[in-house]
């Protein structure tokens, strides 16, 4: 009510009041606070700024579905060897059993698996691609990831496609024991075979590449791009500080400390991404026709 006992808006109505409770829920629903910098953004602002904060940079993760929007151009990309699946073969339980949590995955992402891979055109040049979506179980790779890689690769290798890989990953998916591991090796051979071949591999680390993944096709590249600020490594910083008994400089495990060191080629914006990928494809087929 108002101090009046007439309306002082004229005819119009009232503003509503909103409750605290739908209030909350309305904030919760379209804003989304930058982690780095504490602003509030509204969430399809975030969206149309290909998830990186306004404000400070901050690279908000992206889906497989983002990420193949932001790389290839429109209606390109052809999903390949969607057909496998994975299965709970060790009969595995953490705190849920891994069957449930592969549902669980696959409702929430609407993938079948933690990568998809196909081919796609980067400025009119053609592709093939792995995309891992870090949404499906923390982007592990378990055999179904491993035997995509390797058939995606394969086909590269045959029709002389470039090559690039999206990683974003936790690791090998301890879910799926040993089979997980082996994956690393062959997912290595793989990628090997495709370079003796003459094939080119741009690989692509998204924040966080980490574990199995990292010490195999992750940084097997060509050229392995990082974007900015991603968490990049093998084991976390507290397990290494515990084994070694050793402090660790700050920013270790960064794509920055990374690049300084000499483990990567380039770091490269988001929005930069996709024209620096089509140069470096394209320095490629020149020199295919030479
Ligand atoms: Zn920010």
């Amino acid at each position: 009510m108002t101090p009046f006992d007439f309306n002082p808006f004229g005819r119009r109505n009232l503003p509503k009041k909103i409750s605290e409770q739908e209030e909350k829920k309305l904030s919760e629903k379209n804003w989304v606070k930058c982690p780095s910098c504490g602003v509030l953004i509204y969430d399809k602002q975030l969206k149309d700024n290909m998830n990186i904060c306004p404000k400070c940079e901050y690279l908000f993760r992206l889906n497989s579905t983002d990420r193949i929007k932001l790389i290839f151009d429109e209606n390109t990309f052809e999903e390949k060897f969607n057909d496998i699946e994975p299965k709970d073969v060790l009969n595995f339980s953490d705190r849920i059993p891994y069957s449930q949590r592969l549902k669980e995955a696959k409702n929430k992402t609407g993938l079948k698996e933690a990568i998809r891979v196909g081919t796609g055109s980067i400025n009119n040049i053609k592709v093939a691609t792995g995309i891992m979506d870090f949404g499906f179980i923390g982007g592990s790779m378990g055999v179904v990831v491993g035997e995509k890689i390797v058939r995606i690769v394969e086909f590269a290798t045959q029709e002389k496609l470039p090559l690039t890989i999206f990683s974003s990953s936790g690791g090998a998916r301890m879910q799926e024991g040993m089979y997980s591991l082996v994956q690393m090796a062959r997912t290595a051979a793989v990628i090997g075979r495709y370079q003796k071949a003459g094939g080119f591999y741009i690989s692509v680390l998204t924040h966080p590449t980490t574990g199995g993944v990292s010490a195999s096709f992750a940084f097997l590249g060509d050229v392995i791009i990082a974007e900015p600020g991603a968490l990049i490594g093998f084991a976390g910083p507290r397990v290494i500080e515990q084994t070694t008994k050793q402090k660790l400089p700050s920013g270790f495990q960064t794509s920055e400390f990374l690049l300084e060191h000499g483990q990567i080629d380039k770091i490269v914006k988001r929005k930069q991404l996709k024209q620096c990928i089509n140069t470096l494809f394209g320095f490629y087929e020149k020199g295919k026709q030479t």
